[in-house]
């Protein structure tokens, strides 16, 4: 018999658990369903796991770099990568522990471990790993089954007798450091995995299919970036295409038409595929489109009556704050009678190499085809006292205004403590206040806040 629930969420990414207990606690009898680990994608494979390998990466950097700051370590720096990863699994393991926790200890919230799959449209099966199966129902479903790492198709790849390769969870579990591990992507998945692993004492190459990395950014910003990547020892091959790949004794071997590359391990980095393919969706009436993506309005409603789709896979954001802002959204409007809609967030996003890369609204490449009239200032970090005193100049910043608006238009930094300073430009933004609050703000001295009225100082018109 099909139990019925006045909402379900499926998948426990970033916008669903908390959503689940906010209906819940709202009165509304909520059924949640997990196939796999509590807190998805973030907390298990990857924000929080590559975050605490950045951590470690870093204090392999700052060891080996000690001396310029006259701190003398005797000795090689070594990773020991088993417990660079037994310090990631305690961290995650934590978060997720905590996340099935709270699901579970929520009064009216019923926890179903399984998949998920719309059987009609408000009726789902679930199916748990012992083979069971458990029909409901609901008033309102709202799906949050996020997205995988894609594989590309390449002649010898996978299979029993194939070449194995790493996506961002399988790399996640080596308890040894590659010896040369051979990345295919150039987006920030791939850059963060290779600066970490190069810094972990990898050989690591970047098989990159275009002539630049990060192709959706300035290319000023993925020139400073590649420029530093490189001086690490991240080596990049441009204009490279995996096109098959075979076991040889040492490890394995990419051909890439003409000539060929040997690695120890191979990872993917190209692109997210959305859990929508084993949904039932055409159960439920609802289309995906080209990309496997899930169609919303502004409110995040599908095409179908009574369901929603948050997170990674409605296409309209692909972080952990899209996900839970998504979540916000939705509770918003659906328990406290407001009206919000996304279609007027702000994106911001920070790629965590170090230093960090962090940008909020338009690109100059942006605002230069949208054709308005605009104002630009960058500035570069050894402009900033901050920097010069940590020893760390690489990078810029840069900011875009509306030049009849005074509204800011987007902001750039890559530099250090780029990923919080950007906030600076998103609150305002946010506030949509004109940039000249922000240049007359007073800032904290020696920050690299400091620097952002004086960066503001310098805007000239964009020709
Ligand atoms: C390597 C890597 C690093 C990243 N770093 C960052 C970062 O630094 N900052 C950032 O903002 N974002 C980062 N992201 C992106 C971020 O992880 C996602 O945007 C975020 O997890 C939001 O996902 P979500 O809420 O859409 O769902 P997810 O977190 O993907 O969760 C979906 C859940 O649904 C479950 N599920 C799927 N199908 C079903 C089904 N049919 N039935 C039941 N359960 C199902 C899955 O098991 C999973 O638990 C990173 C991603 C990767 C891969």
């Amino acid at each position: 018999m099909s139990q019925h629930f006045d909402a379900v969420v499926i998948g426990t990414g970033q916008g669903g658990s908390p959503l689940a207990v906010r209906l819940a606690e709202s009165g509304k009898r909520t059924a949640v369903i997990e196939r796999h680990l509590f807190g998805g994608t973030c907390v298990n494979v990857g924000c929080t796991p590559t975050k605490t390998y950045v951590a470690s990466a870093r204090a392999a950097h700052v060891a080996r770099t000690a001396a310029k700051y006259g701190v003398d370590i005797g000795g090689d720096i070594t990773i020991d990568m088993a417990r660079v990863k037994a310090r990631k699994d305690e961290v995650i393991g934590a978060s997720r522990d905590g996340i099935e926790q709270w699901l579970r200890g929520t009064p009216n919230v019923t926890v179903f471990k399984g998949h998920g799959r719309f059987t009609g449209p408000r009726a789902l099966a679930i199916r748990s790993d012992d083979g069971a199966t458990q029909d409901i129902h609901a008033d309102m479903i709202f799906i949050n089954t996020g997205t995988r790492a894609t594989v590309p198709h390449i002649d010898g790849l996978g299979g029993l007798d194939g070449v194995p390769y790493l996506t961002n969870s399988s790399i996640l579990e080596l308890t040894d450091v590659p010896a040369h591990l051979v990345i295919v992507g150039a987006s920030y998945i791939a850059l963060e995995f290779g600066q970490m692993f190069r810094r972990f004492g990898s050989r690591v190459t970047l098989l990159v299919r275009g002539d630049r990395i990060l192709t959706r950014e300035d290319e000023d910003v993925a020139r400073a970036m590649q420029d530093v990547l490189a001086r690490e020892g991240v080596e990049f091959r441009f204009g490279a295409e995996a096109k098959r790949v075979q076991k040889t004794s040492g490890g394995l071997r990419i051909e890439l038409g003409d000539e060929a590359i040997d690695a120890s391990h191979l990872l993917f980095a190209t692109g997210r595929t959305p859990n929508t393919d084993n949904l039932g969706l055409e159960h439920a009436g609802i289309a995906v489109n080209r990309h496997g993506l899930i169609d919303v309005d502004g409110e995040l409603r599908t095409k179908a009556e009574g369901v929603w789709a948050i997170g990674d896979v409605n296409g309209r954001g692909a972080f952990t704050h899209t996900s839970w802002n998504d979540y916000e959204i939705v509770a918003a409007n659906l328990l406290d009678g407001e009206s919000r809609s996304v279609d007027t967030r702000i994106m911001t996003y920070a790629v965590f190499v170090d230093p960090p890369f962090a940008r909020v609204g338009m690109s100059e490449a942006e605002v230069r085809k949208d054709g308005r009239a605009a104002l630009i200032a960058t500035m570069p970090m050894t402009r900033v006292g901050r920097a010069r005193e940590r020893g760390e100049t690489d990078g810029f910043m840069k900011a875009l205004v509306d030049a009849d608006t005074k509204r800011i238009l987007g902001a750039a930094i890559y530099g250090i403590e780029g990923d919080e300073v950007i906030h600076t430009f998103v609150d305002i933004m946010n506030a949509d206040a004109p940039y000249t609050t922000l240049q007359r703000a007073m800032h904290v001295h020696p920050t690299v806040s400091e620097l952002v009225p004086t960066l503001l100082d310098g805007l000239k018109p964009l020709v």
